[in-house]
């Protein structure tokens, strides 16, 4: 093979809230089965809680107690500790230092432009605020953190959700911009998104276009039971499907879309679950045409839904429970991986450093009397 670079993934989430079935689909199903692909060298999972103070600085608690739930999530769900690394974000000072000297990189125009930000910045409401200046300056600036957080560990691959295809860019213009001034110290990321579109952006249960931990219309992985049910029982879908006998959409429908991400031709599981559950259709595909035609109810898709989620949940509930009863065992894997990731992150600095010829105590040729003349 010519390209012999070594495969790094570095991903992660803000703790803002217990992990749901979008960031299943849409990044951890995928981190589970890289990591045990056996492809990757490194695999780094980060708990990014000072990302996740940007714009909860006024709520530091709530950073704070999630980190062991999003820590409960990674685990019960198959990050395996002995393959990959967890880390949380504030506890690696090398971070904010990357970014100190990648802020220089960017102008403000660039990251106005950022249509994630961009969302984000008026789904929080700080366009309302201010004079539409309202924005926290180090929200503002969490693409950049970003990019030092992917390229502190030398990441190649990044799994991650649609929302993020803008972040990686922006980290890859920051690699190339360093590596053209000061020289090659960094590697250039990919986005590693998930094959199937309804993955890539799982849409809320109200139908909004992405279930987020912010917009409350959420699936957790943790779920119990019965709230699963009544999440699923009260979902949105095709308004205009008012009796059973009336043609259905599928396309925009939440329900068939979720369907595409647990029971879709890419899954594994997904004859059994029709075999199982839906014996009537020999996959997806038939029911989608049936309920296109008029005839298929939407309760009985429900149905089928909730079992497909509750066979899907089952196992990661359960793992979930038994971590749950060794709390400082879970804490020691948390240390564990941030020493590790700090290791890793302190190495690239001193790259970073040398490349940009500050690393004067260490290299003092590089402050000369020659510099006197200037
Ligand atoms: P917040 O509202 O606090 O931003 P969030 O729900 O958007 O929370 P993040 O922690 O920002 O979650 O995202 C973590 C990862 O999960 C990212 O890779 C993101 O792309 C992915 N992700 C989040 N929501 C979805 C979704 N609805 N569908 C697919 N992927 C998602
Ligand atoms: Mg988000």
């Amino acid at each position: 093979m010519s390209d012999t670079k070594e495969k790094i993934i570095l991903t992660g989430d803000r703790p803002t809230g217990k992990l749901h079935i979008g960031h299943y689909v849409g990044s951890l199903r995928e981190r589970v089965r890289l990591q045990n692909s056996g492809e990757y060298s490194e695999v780094y999972i980060m708990i990014a809680d000072a990302q996740a103070l940007t714009d909860n600085a006024d709520n530091p608690g709530k950073v704070r107690n999630n980190i062991l739930n999003v820590a409960l999530d990674y685990l019960s769900v198959g990050i395996d500790p002995s393959k990959s690394s967890i880390l949380i974000q504030s506890q690696i000072p090398e971070l904010p230092e990357l970014t100190q000297y990648y802020m220089n990189l960017v102008t403000v125009q660039r990251l106005e432009r950022n249509p994630t930000v961009k969302s984000e910045i008026k789904m929080r409401g700080y366009s309302e605020k201010e004079d539409g200046k309202g924005t926290p300056v180090g929200f503002f600036c969490y693409p950049i953190s970003q990019a030092s957080d992917i390229t502190a560990f030398k990441a190649t691959t990044v799994p991650a959700g649609e929302d993020q295809s803008p972040m990686i860019e922006q980290a890859r213009e920051i690699v190339r911009k360093f590596n053209s001034i000061y020289g090659d110290a960094l590697v250039e990321p990919d986005i590693l998104l998930p094959k199937s579109s309804a993955a890539r952006r799982l849409p809320g249960t109200d139908g909004m276009a992405k279930m987020s931990k912010s917009l409350g219309n959420c699936i957790y992985l943790s779920d119990p039971e019965k709230e699963v049910e009544k999440k699923i029982m009260g979902m949105f879908t095709d308004p205009d499907h008012l009796k059973v006998s009336d043609p259905g959409k599928t396309e925009g429908n939440p329900v068939f879309i979720y369907l595409e991400a647990f029971a879709g031709p890419e899954i594994p599981e997904s004859k059994a679950f029709f075999e199982e559950y839906a014996p009537d259709y020999q996959d997806l595909n038939e029911m989608e045409e049936h309920y296109r035609r008029g005839g298929l109810g939407d309760v009985k898709v429900k149905r089928f839904l909730n079992n497909v989620m509750q066979e899907t949940l089952k196992p990661i509930r359960e793992k979930r429970a038994e971590y749950e009863k060794d709390i400082p065992g879970v804490l020691e894997i948390l240390k564990t991986g941030t020493e590790k990731a700090e290791e890793k992150a302190a190495g690239t600095l001193s790259d970073v450093k040398r490349a940009m010829k500050i690393d004067y105590f260490d290299e003092p040729s590089v402050i000369t009397n020659a510099d006197l003349a200037d």
